[in-house]
Formats: C-alpha cells, structure tokens, sequence
C-alpha cells in the first residue's frame, strides 16, 4: 500500500493529491506557484492545482487543492479544518501548537 509521502510526489504535470489531515484524495494538474494554465497569476506558496471539471475547454479556471505545511512539511487542503493561511501555510496541528504566534483573529479560526 502506498503510503502519503509516495502518493504526495511533487511534480508539476500532475498527479493525486492527498490530505494528510482530512484524507481527501483529488487529482492534480500542477504543483507549484506558477499555473502554466493561469499566466496572470502566481502564488505566494507552491500548491497543488486542478484544472475545474466543470470548465469548457480552453477555459482558464482551476481550483486550489491544497499545499505543504511550512513546519511539518505535510500536505493538507484548503479546508479551514486542516490548514490555516497566515504568511505562510499551516496544517491546524502546528497552527494550535504556536497558536500563541497568531494575532487573536487568527487564533479565533484556529480554535482551541
Ligand atoms: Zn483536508
Ligand atoms: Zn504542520
């Protein structure tokens, strides 16, 4: 069985994108800052697209999977149950262990 870590290799033509917090497994089209499939755009953290399902061809709308936690390197998605956006993106796990470093609105998403 494979496990996260193989399932979750990086690479930008695409691949399956799984949560490591809530399990949510998504296929992915890119990986990274810059979608090929957006020009107008580039992220502040490498994260895992797809391309929308529900766009005509030649459309240029995609969805934001998910990326990395910056301190525990895990993949989590955008779900405000797994993962927190604060300059950097956080999985809740590592959000609630420095939640002391939030500013109090961030602290009020993060819970207790
Ligand atoms: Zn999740
Ligand atoms: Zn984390």
């Amino acid at each position: 069985m494979a496990t996260a870590s193989d399932i979750n290799m990086k690479n930008e033509k695409g691949g399956t994108f799984l949560c490591e917090m809530c399990g949510l497994t998504e296929s992915y089209n890119y990986y990274g800052c810059k979608p090929p499939f957006h020009k107008d755009i580039t992220f502040l953290e490498n994260c895992y697209m797809m391309k929308d399902p529900f766009q005509s061809a030649g459309t240029k709308s995609f969805l934001l999977l998910g990326s990395e936690c910056v301190a525990c390197k895990r993949v989590v998605c955008q779900a405000s149950s797994c993962s927190i956006f604060y300059t950097k993106r956080f999985c809740l796990d590592c959000a609630r262990t420095c939640i002391e470093e939030f500013p109090p609105e961030m602290q009020k998403r993060i819970g207790k």
